[in-house]
């Protein structure tokens, strides 16, 4: 059956979809109108259209606009301990082939006002915002770590979701500061309360680099396994891969059964590299033992920004020996699962808004630093080429190094 000639605002042609999640892998076009994708399929006669991407190449594949669920984009909020250091959101978001990120309690309640007034209304981006579970941010590291329960201040939470309705899908905690180790468990507890009163997800953060010079490191584990024990399903686990204190991997044998339990009930295992979470031998291992991460997130910050991107972070997963298929579906399909968005977002279908990412897989001989210093060597490297965003079409900026999106040499590295 041969549908009848339609016309379009874009067409991508003829490049090489890859959806994982909706099945899709190979040759065809997709045609987008009114900001929608209107057609997808191998040859469709499409006239008129006012824009046509010809993709060439074997290496450049379309795939679902990328889905960042970890990253800190609270930009103008430049107060240390509410929001300080955070990254423009197009610029690590469409200007980077991606099309959602979610930004996680960059700022509490206290400074949350920056997203509806300042941020959201200029972001080209789609921003999915997490409110951090202490009233000020704590993102990131020595910057006024909670201190005391009482900032996690649930009426003041219920207050600002009352009055914004629909802006706070989830709560982000990060255990991380004395409190952790003095009473981790209530502010688990207390954190999941508010959660569960707003029906959001609870995101946590483990791993704490300063916890060897804090009271009680050895108590860093148990407050980990409370946490394996507490999180619900839909509940996010960050900073999978961390090599810190606090982390899945310390006394394995009493925290992996209890990872593997929180993963059977739903619980999404998401590794959010960044500069200070990210083992390889730990990601490695995890990798052979089947302990896959549902996701992959880059927890970009404006120090981190120059540094890496999230086609980056897909890539270090490569060097792992995850494939191009896999690194996809987790920043596709199941990172929109992950927040509870698969029926709007993450896939390549006719009806949906068009976001969709361009981009090159390029082989070569590159080379990575992880979060302990040590390098590692990778096959390949992925620069975004094109982006589109609800039907518009934003060209990618130059990337996180001084040469582009590639990441370094192999020969680099190791010098
Ligand atoms: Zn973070």
């Amino acid at each position: 059956m041969t549908a009848p000639p339609t016309s379009c605002d874009i067409l991508i042609r003829n490049g090489h979809v890859l959806d994982p999640g909706s099945g899709l892998d190979g040759r065809m076009d997709i045609a987008i109108a009114g900001g929608r994708i209107s057609a997808i399929g191998p040859d469709l006669d499409v006239t008129g259209a006012k824009r046509v991407l010809e993709m060439r190449g074997d290496d450049r594949y379309v795939v679902p606009g990328l889905i960042d669920i970890h990253t800190h984009v609270a930009h103008g909020a430049t107060t240390a301990g509410v929001g300080m250091g955070c990254c423009d959101p197009d610029e690590i978001g469409v200007r980077s082939g991606v099309t959602t990120v979610v930004d996680c309690g960059s700022v509490g309640v206290a400074n949350l006002g920056v997203f509806p007034v300042h941020v959201l209304p200029r972001a080209r981006t789609r921003v999915v915002v997490y409110v951090n579970a202490g009233s000020h941010a704590h993102t990131m590291p020595g910057w006024a770590d909670m201190a005391s329960l009482d900032e996690i201040d649930d009426r003041a939470i219920a207050s600002c979701v009352e009055h914004n309705p629909g802006l706070v899908e989830g709560v982000k905690l990060r255990l991380v500061g004395d409190i952790v180790t003095e009473a981790g468990e209530e502010v688990i507890n207390r954190s999941k309360k508010v959660a569960r009163e707003h029906g959001v997800p609870l995101m946590v953060h483990i791993g704490d680099f300063r916890a060897a010079e804090r009271p009680r490191p050895d108590r860093m584990g148990e407050v980990t396994r409370h946490l394996l024990e507490a999180l619900e399903p839909g509940d996010i686990l960050t900073h999978l891969c961390t090599p810190n204190i606090g982390g899945v991997m310390d006394d394995a044998g009493a925290t992996l059964p209890l990872l593997t339990e929180a993963r059977a009930r739903g619980v999404v295992l998401d590794p959010a590299l960044g500069l200070g979470n990210f083992g390889y031998a730990i990601a490695a291992e995890q990798a052979q033992r089947g302990l896959h991460p549902d996701t992959i997130s880059s927890d970009l910050t404006a120090g981190g920004q120059s540094f890496q991107s999230l086609v980056e972070c897909m890539a270090k997963f490569m060097a792992i020996g995850y494939s191009l298929r896999e690194v996809v579906a987790m920043t596709t399909g199941r990172a929109a699962a992950a927040i509870g968005k698969q029926d709007e977002i993450g896939a390549l279908a006719v009806g949906r808004e068009a976001d969709i990412t361009v981009l090159d897989l390029v082989r070569g001989d590159f080379g990575f630093v992880d979060t302990t210093k040590a390098s590692f060597g990778g096959g390949y490297g992925i620069v975004p080429v094109a982006t589109v965003r609800a039907g518009e079409l934003v060209a990618p900026g130059w990337g996180p190094h001084p040469w582009g999106w590639l990441p370094a040499d192999a020969a680099e590295v190791a010098r």
